[in-house]
């Protein structure tokens, strides 16, 4: 029987390395369902080629063009992830893929797993800001889950079902993104097209500033904190520029294991799809140059000002976590626009954290997505009347 699947987000980076991978099994799989925000013509050709019936595309104007110009009965198309319900009526799948950039992966991941046997995240503020109601979901409907996000893939493939007090620590490491060697006195004058030029993956803008001032690093330690329920003080961050070690785990038992891969998505991404196959992957030679040499640091904290963030995160999940998300997402997007300046990122995320009225929200468990997404509303909102 050909394997379902559904990909949350197939025109970003993510979802097309995945589409790729299914490129070359088309005969074993069946697509019931692919998503965009604007991109309906990569969609459209993605959904031509692998015959896939359902499609959301969620902008209203991208919408109505796809709507209007395809006036035959070859694609169900909607226009919003309430619809989840209605396509999967009789379809089970297999394998899910959420791969939707920001809070609004949220609610399509919510919504579909209790129609998939297996959902591989890639989504990271799903995981920061909805992990209590995702895992509820889990259990509830017997779904499995598999962490995509390169470090956690590594952690979830290194530990299988060891237990977490027989965990000393897990490093997970950074590359140190395009400023790690550039002089902290040039840090002023840094723009978007320096910031988005990652030294060593190909990631999409967000994910890629986030790189840029180790943001996305402290998201990582959130993300491993919830998903294997760690303490924070079991997770620190190394700054390895070659990205050829994803994860270090020191055991109890006196044994250090690592993982490592070639720096290239579609390894996580192709091992969360057959992880229970014993299908083969294109790959490398061991890199003998890059063992020999690896390099392992300690985070330079007046480069990354944003690690201090760590030590102020809850040891509970709680609605802080949206805030933190919401305020770098509404930051990036006002350097991304050449409102503020790189170095303003970090300055004003800190301050943020440290406000009365957010530090309020470490104590409150998010209890459901209408909670989360009003929260983040209001915090874009605060960040955007705030003379910065
Ligand atoms: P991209 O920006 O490349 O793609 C995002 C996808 O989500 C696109 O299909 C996009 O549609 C869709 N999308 C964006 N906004 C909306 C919206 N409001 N409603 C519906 N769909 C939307 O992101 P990436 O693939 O880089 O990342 C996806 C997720 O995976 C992120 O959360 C990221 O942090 C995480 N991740 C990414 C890694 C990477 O290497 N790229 C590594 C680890 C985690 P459209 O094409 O129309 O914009
Ligand atoms: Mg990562």
């Amino acid at each position: 029987m050909k394997k379902k699947i559904a990909i949350l987000g197939s025109t970003g980076s993510i979802g097309k390395s995945l589409i790729n991978i299914l490129k070359k099994d088309s005969n074993k799989i069946q697509i019931s369902l692919l998503t965009t925000n604007t991109n309906y013509k990569e969609l459209l050709k993605q959904a031509n080629f692998f015959k896939v019936k359902n499609i959301i595309i969620t902008n209203k104007k991208c919408f109505l063009i796809v709507k209007k110009s395809l006036n035959n009965k070859r694609f169900n198309i909607y226009n919003n992830f309430s619809s989840i319900p209605e396509i999967f009526k009789n379809i089970n799948i297999d394998y899910t893929m959420s791969a939707i950039s920001g809070f609004a992966g949220l609610d399509p991941t919510l919504r579909m797993i209790k129609f998939t046997k297996e959902i591989a995240i890639a989504n990271k503020e799903s995981i920061i800001c909805g992990w209590g109601l995702i895992k509820d979901q889990l259990s509830k409907y017997k779904t499995e889950f598999i962490p995509v996000d390169s470090e956690h893939f590594s952690i979830w493939s290194l530990i299988s079902s060891t237990k977490n007090n027989y965990i000393d620590k897990v490093y997970i490491t950074a590359s140190g993104g395009p400023f790690k060697d550039r002089p902290l006195n040039t840090f002023q004058s840094i723009i978007p097209r320096d910031a988005l030029k990652h030294p060593n993956w190909v990631m999409g803008k967000k994910i890629s500033i986030d790189s840029a001032t180790m943001m996305n690093k402290v998201f990582e330690i959130i993300e491993a904190k919830k998903i294997f329920n760690f303490n924070y003080n079991q997770l620190q961050i190394l700054i390895h520029s070659q990205s050829y070690i994803h994860a270090i785990i020191k055991f109890s038992n006196g044994l250090t294991k690592m993982l490592i891969h070639d720096t290239d998505m579609t390894i996580p991404i192709f091992n969360s799809l057959y992880h229970k196959s014993d299908k083969k992957i294109k790959s490398n030679k061991i890199n003998l140059p890059i063992l020999n040499n690896l390099s392992l640091t300690n985070v330079e904290i007046k480069r990354f000002p944003v690690v201090k963030i760590i030590d102020l995160l809850p040891s509970k999940d709680s609605l802080f976590e949206t805030i933190l998300v919401s305020a770098n997402d509404t930051l990036v997007d006002l350097f991304l626009n050449k409102q503020i300046k790189f170095t303003d990122i970090s300055k004003q995320l800190l301050k943020i954290v440290k406000m009365k009225e957010f530090k309020v929200y470490k104590s409150k468990y998010p209890k459901d997505i209408r909670e989360i997404t009003k929260l983040a509303n209001y915090v874009s909102l605060k960040i955007h009347s705030m003379s910065i």
